[in-house]
Formats: structure tokens, C-alpha cells, sequence
């Protein structure tokens, strides 16, 4: 039988009911959790570990789906720094430093929505157990069109931006996710409409390819046992997205009541991403100074409009996951913050939070069978937290509350801190 480690007479966060359950014990048996129930029912075996979990409050594994792993946040408060002062590789092996930096946080999974190859051996080094890192799915490169970037600048920049290969067509669609999945994509992203960062001419009202584009892309990615999710600010953007069967719109910025009715319809998800489509709000006069006039007009006109539709859609019924987009507006692994942005700007409750960067996270990614929830047969993603943040969800800004972090059974992080 293999080792058990046990968390004892704790309360717990049941993420489909929302309920907290208390006096509970865990029982860890592997990489999994083997048995959950009231205290009083638990037989303890002799060699049981015993972690005393009276006065914590458990919850599953956090996930964060939306997140660049190649770039670091001064990469976006100055671009040219990025693209003269280092080497292609450098971009590759930061992200192995930055993925691993969400365990302290207890982010469990990550999902990455734009990056470079080498990130699928890295997702294989951990997978392996040759390194310390959170569950990785990842889409690469996005697949983009033409006209979104601008071909100008220094050449390490013009070679990164063509390093998305621009295609067209249903044939050139169909190639692109048949060489992500080559590449090991689990996903595929692309996006439906320009972006604030993505250059000058980059209008986040212009809405990017075709309807039978986009159905290619989808039906061809469903078909290789993928997905698609979509970066999406405008309404006609978010709604030809959501009619071809993307499953999660990316940002969501502005949406009208018929597209929230489709969403609800199609079973579409959110990933917020507040912390990136509210930076300007928060940025520091240097900060601003650093960026170019039409890019502050665009994250102006952005973070106006992303609260308001997001709140109206989750009272409609669309389901909100966790994400970032790290580190466009912070560096990476600020999973807190966002929740805390969940609260402050949607008016989710602290548990409500949970629920989406947990088990309806989970169900985005299609890995609902085995995480976003604490029940015997699931992964044992597990955060020990000091305390119960049912009225305070900033307790998961101190270090110091995030106890204990579980990966597949084992402690990866106490207290902020590796383990290592
Ligand atoms: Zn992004």
C-alpha cells in the first residue's frame, strides 16, 4: 500500500456546492486522495502521516489560464530592451524559472496561451518528475493573421513576430493546428480581433478572420483532441468566436446582451484576465510614460468596458474561469491579485473566486475528471490555508496563509517558499 499522508478534522471548500464542510479528514494515498469524510469515520492505519488540520481550511489546487511563460513584465514596460538586449534563447529558458514560481502560490496548473516550442519539453521535464513545476497545457504559438503585427523595428522583434507564422485560409488553418499538435500543443489560441499590446495598427475593434476560418479551426482542433480559445475584445469579435465553438474568449471585453445569451447557450467560458485589462488604471506615471499614446488609449478604452460586461455576464449564467494574462500587468504568478480583482471589480464572493480558479477552470480545460475538487479518485492538488477567506479573499497575498501546497500528493510549497 503505498504512503498515506492524512490532514485531519479540517474545513474544507466543497467547490460544486460552495458549501464549507467541516471537521473533515483527507486522506492522501500516491498522487491522489483515496478517502474524504467526517473526522469521526476515519480509521487511521499504522505509518499514516498526520498533518493536524484544526482551525485550516483546505481547497483544491488553484489554476491560472491565462499565462505567458516567455516574457517577463519589464519585457512589456520596454519592448526594446526584449528584442535588442537579449538572445531568442533567453525567452526559452526564463520560462522555467517563471512556471515554477506559481507552486509558491499555490497555482497547480497552469494553462499557457502563447509561447515558444521549447515549452512543451519543459511541460515534459515535469511531467517526468525532473523538475518542480505546476501541471503545464499549452497552446504555443498562436495561430494568427496576417495584419495583426507590425513587420517593422529591431530584427530579433520582426523574427519573434513571424515566429506566430501568419496564415490564411482554410488550408493554411488547417496546417497550422496540424503543426501545433505536432509541436505537443494541447490547445490551440488565436485571437478574433486586434490587442492592446500587439502594435499601432492592431485595433481592438477590427474583428480578425472569416467565419468558415474560424469553424475550420475549431472542428480541426476538436478533431486532434484540442480546443480553441480566442483573445477577443469587441462584440463582433467575441460572437463569430463563440458561433464556431471556441471554448473559452480570452479578455471578453465588450459584450452585448445577445452575445452574453449565446455564450450562456454555447457553453462558452470567460478567463477574465482583470489584472491586464485594468493595468492602466493601477500604472505608475512612469509606467505610462514608457508606453506609446495609442496604446494608453486602447488600455483606457479596454479596462472601462471589461467589468461591466464580465459582471453582467457571470449574473446571465457564463461561467468565469482564472487568468491573468501574466505578465502583461505584473510579474508573473499574481493569481492573488486577480482574485482579489474578481471581487473588488466583478463582486464575486471570496468562495465564488475559488469556484472559478478551481473547478470551473477544471472543466475549461476538460480535466475536471480528476482536479478543481476534493473528492476521493481526484489528484491530490491540495492548498493548506491558515484560514477560512470566505470574507476576505487578499488572506492569499501573505505568504504566510498559504500553509502547505500539494501537487499529486506531494508538498511543493510551504509558506511561499519552494520545497525543495
Ligand atoms: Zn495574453
Amino acid at each position: 500500500m503505498a504512503h498515506r499522508t492524512v490532514i485531519t478534522s479540517t474545513n474544507f471548500l466543497d467547490t460544486e456546492t460552495l458549501e464549507r464542510k467541516v471537521n473533515q479528514t483527507i486522506v492522501i494515498e500516491g498522487t491522489s486522495i483515496s478517502w474524504v469524510g467526517p473526522h469521526s469515520e476515519y480509521s487511521q492505519n499504522e505509518g499514516d502521516t498526520i498533518i493536524d488540520g484544526t482551525g485550516k481550511f483546505v481547497i483544491p489546487g488553484l489554476f491560472d489560464l491565462h499565462v505567458h511563460l516567455n516574457y517577463r513584465f519589464t519585457d512589456f514596460q520596454n519592448m526594446g530592451d526584449l528584442f535588442t538586449r537579449r538572445k531568442e534563447s533567453y525567452a526559452d529558458l526564463i520560462a522555467v524559472k517563471h512556471a515554477q514560481s506559481y507552486l509558491t502560490k499555490g497555482v497547480t496548473t497552469v494553462r499557457g496561451v502563447g509561447g515558444r516550442k521549447s515549452l512543451a519539453s519543459l511541460r515534459q521535464l515535469i511531467d517526468e518528475g525532473l523538475y518542480i513545476g505546476p501541471r503545464l497545457r499549452l497552446a504555443l504559438n498562436t495561430i494568427a493573421q496576417p495584419g495583426n503585427q507590425e513587420y517593422f523595428g529591431p530584427e530579433a522583434l520582426i523574427h519573434d513576430r513571424k515566429n506566430n507564422e501568419p496564415v490564411s485560409g482554410v488550408d493554411g488553418i488547417l496546417h497550422a493546428v496540424r503543426q501545433r499538435k505536432a509541436d505537443g500543443a494541447n490547445h490551440i489560441k488565436t485571437m478574433t480581433t486586434g490587442g492592446v499590446l500587439h502594435g499601432k495598427t492592431s485595433d481592438v475593434n477590427l474583428s480578425l478572420w472569416n467565419d468558415e476560418e474560424l469553424r475550420a479551426m475549431v472542428v480541426e482542433a476538436e478533431r486532434l483532441g484540442m480546443y480553441v480559445c480566442a483573445h477577443a475584445h469587441n462584440n463582433n469579435g467575441i460572437k463569430a468566436a463563440v458561433k464556431a465553438g471556441v471554448r473559452s474568449i480570452e479578455h471578453s471585453t465588450m459584450l452585448d446582451e445577445d452575445t452574453i445569451d449565446l455564450m450562456v447557450q454555447m457553453g462558452t467560458y470567460i478567463t477574465p484576465t482583470l489584472s491586464a485589462g485594468t493595468f492602466i488604471k493601477f500604472a505608475t506615471d512612469e509606467q505610462r510614460a514608457k508606453l506609446p499614446p495609442e496604446v494608453i488609449n486602447k488600455w483606457n478604452h479596454v479596462s472601462q468596458e471589461m467589468a461591466r460586461s464580465h459582471a453582467l455576464a457571470f449574473k446571465k449564467g457564463v461561467p468565469l474561469t482564472l487568468g491573468t494574462d501574466a505578465p502583461v500587468a505584473k510579474d508573473h504568478c499574481h493569481t492573488d491579485f486577480e482574485m482579489q480583482l474578481m471581487v473588488d471589480e466583478l463582486g464575486l464572493t471570496p468562495y465564488e473566486v475559488i469556484q472559478a480558479g478551481t473547478l470551473i477552470s477544471a472543466r475549461c480545460m476538460r480535466l475536471d475528471n480528476e482536479l478543481g475538487s476534493i473528492k476521493a479518485g481526484n489528484l491530490a492538488d491540495l492548498i493548506v490555508l491558515a484560514k477560512d477567506p470566505e470574507t476576505d479573499i487578499t488572506i492569499f497575498q501573505e505568504d504566510a496563509n498559504l500553509e502547505m501546497v500539494f501537487k499529486e500528493g506531494s508538498v511543493v510549497s510551504r509558506s511561499g517558499k519552494l520545497e525543495t
